[in-house]
């Protein structure tokens, strides 16, 4: 079976000259969530960007490879088509509009339809009710990522593509979010890619998982297993590598110098 998004063997380049990622592959099936993991600077925003079809704006171009949405090709498609097509990012940066009210940022949004209503977004995120006539530029981190994720879901996603949820959030936060991202999910069918530095959080909700590093995935599997596998562990996880900020390859090396001096 097709999964829902398709990407093989993806090479992308910024400013003519630079290759950001390279041979990276990956399936997103259809009503799973797909975590992209990584340390900075690995590719996980750049693959996003060729996804949603962002990477003009930063002079960037797809130079290899090919991009599928339910087995049709859409490399090279703009944003506002691919949002037509059901494809929407909720960005890293920039995700509501600060100097408009939480309730004109949903309606701005919003293109209520079938099983996705202003309503419905309010059950999910009660306080988006509460605080509606308050501006969002006023919202804490949290409550702009729950209503980012509001007018994302008001667009009437087939694929929902997210950047760095957890970035500057308070884990009990992150854990609240994620918890209610898997419930959305679950709910609407919603297929979600999440990309994440937070390799813990977002393995915790996936169904799958795909380690990225210097522009190349150097790992994929089951998110379950990628949670209890030694390697990933030690690096993305919490374990000494991660402290000492090592690279995956670091480790496999590190772990075969071990072997070898017994
Ligand atoms: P982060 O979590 O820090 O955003 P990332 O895994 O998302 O990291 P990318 O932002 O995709 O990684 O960066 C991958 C490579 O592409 C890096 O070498 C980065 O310097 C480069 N890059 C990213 N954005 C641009 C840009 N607008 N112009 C030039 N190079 C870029």
């Amino acid at each position: 079976m097709t999964a829902l998004l398709e990407v093989r063997q993806l090479e992308v380049v910024y400013n003519r000259v630079a290759t950001a990622i390279q041979g990276v592959s990956l399936e997103v099936p259809e009503g799973s969530i797909v975590a992209l993991v990584g340390t900075n600077g690995a590719g996980k925003t750049t693959t996003m960007r060729a996804i949603s079809g962002f990477l003009p704006s930063e002079d960037a171009e797809i130079t290899d490879g090919e991009i599928t949405l339910r087995g049709e090709r859409i490399n090279g498609r703009m944003p506002h088509q691919l949002a037509k097509a059901g494809v929407i990012l909720v960005p890293e940066r920039d995700k509501v509009f600060s100097t408009l009210s939480v309730q004109e940022n949903l309606a701005f949004a919003g293109r209520e339809g079938g099983a996705i209503t202003i309503e419905r977004i309010h059950g999910y995120f009660p306080l988006l009710r509460e605080r509606g006539t308050q501006l969002a530029g006023y919202l804490s981190g949290g409550e702009k990522q729950m209503l980012a994720i509001g007018m994302a879901l008001l667009c009437r996603p087939t694929l929902l593509l997210i950047d760095e949820m957890s970035m500057g959030l308070a884990p009990i936060v992150i854990k609240d979010l994620m918890e209610k991202l898997q419930q959305i999910s679950r709910e609407l069918n919603l297929t979600v890619l999440l990309v994440e530095q937070n390799a813990k959080a977002a393995l915790s909700i996936a169904d799958h998982g795909y380690v990225m590093e210097s522009g190349r995935v150097v790992f994929t599997g089951k998110a379950a297993e990628l949670m209890t596998h030694p390697d990933v562990r030690e690096f993305y996880l919490g374990g000494a590598g991660q402290a000492e900020n090592k690279s995956y390859r670091d480790i496999k090396q590190y772990r075969r110098k071990r072997r070898w001096w017994g």
